[in-house]
């Protein structure tokens, strides 16, 4: 037995290790990392993805919480220059440390499902170095995360992630991929941060702000469950109409809302 097969995965680190030869070469092609370029892997666990991406010649940083898998992954491949350990939680890892070039980070990652939400909300704070990202998350999360308005997927997750980046879901990967199989299915999705904002708000905490208040009762029509931030008048000036749902708001209509309140918070500030 090899020393790989002789740890016991540990639910509350989400360990699912890949297996699946077929998916790993899929997660490669869709990756397609080439010499020189800086690749950051989060949750490296046994390497199931890392020997490959070693492979392609990049520069490789990986993120790893479980000591026992450290030890295995620096035994592994730590003669290898291209590769640099980082022992810690990916949730307070510092980016920058790495001193990443703009646009140049490609970020990989079979992520544990518990921490994916607050994760891809830390990488998303960090936009500005990423160049892409690629991810195995529960495919109910990557469905929300590609959802289009009108639609029960659609939500602050969707909208705050689609305001940094493109959402493509690649495909699909079912439990028995995985040892231990998950009781969800997963899917492969690649986020990309734009270049430039579509759709820029004054204000991004407001952004964040509206979309929270919005979706914390989404049944409640806008008028109601905004009425401690906008008026109904104020909601109408933004040309949306406040007896809708959240869910039926497109990106640009909750900037509009969020642009409405930075103007009031900037009228109120010169009123003082
Ligand atoms: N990439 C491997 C694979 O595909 O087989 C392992 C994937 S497993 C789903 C998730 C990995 O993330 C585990 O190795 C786990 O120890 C690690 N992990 C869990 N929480 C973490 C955190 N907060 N920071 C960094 N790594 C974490």
């Amino acid at each position: 037995m090899s020393e790989n097969n002789q740890h016991r995965a540990r639910k509350r680190f989400g360990q699912n290790f890949l297996h699946d030869a077929g998916v790993i070469h899929r997660i490669m092609r869709a990756i397609h990392a080439q010499p020189g370029e800086r690749l950051l892997e989060i949750g490296p666990g046994q390497g199931a993805l890392t020997g490959d991406l070693l492979s392609s010649g990049a520069q490789l940083d990986v993120i790893e919480i479980d000591r026992d898998l450290v030890a295995m992954l620096n035994h592994q491949f730590a003669n290898n220059p291209a590769f640099h350990m980082n022992q810690g939680d990916a949730l307070k890892f510092d980016f920058n440390s790495l001193n990443p070039a703009p646009r140049s980070l490609r970020v990989v990652g079979n992520l544990p499902y518990n921490i994916s939400t607050p994760l891809i909300f830390h990488l998303l704070a960090n936009a500005g170095v990423i160049r892409d990202m690629h991810f195995m998350l529960q495919k109910e999360v990557v469905e929300r995360l590609a959802a289009t308005p009108g639609g029960g997927d659609w939500g602050r997750l969707s909208i705050m992630v689609q305001y940094h980046c493109r959402v493509e879901h690649l495909f699909n990967v079912g439990p028995g991929s995985f040892n231990p199989p998950p009781k969800v299915d997963s899917a492969i999705v690649r986020l990309t941060p734009h270049e430039v904002l579509p759709c820029p708000a004054k204000d991004h905490r407001l952004l964040e702000r509206v979309v929270r208040e919005a979706f914390n009762q989404r049944r409640k029509t806008l008028r109601n469950t905004l009425k401690a931030l906008l008026s109904s008048a104020e909601i109408e000036a933004c040309g949306v109409d406040g007896s809708l749902r959240p869910e039926q708001l497109d990106l640009a209509a909750f900037v509009r809302l969020a642009d409405q309140l930075s103007q009031q918070a900037s009228q109120q500030t010169s009123a003082s």
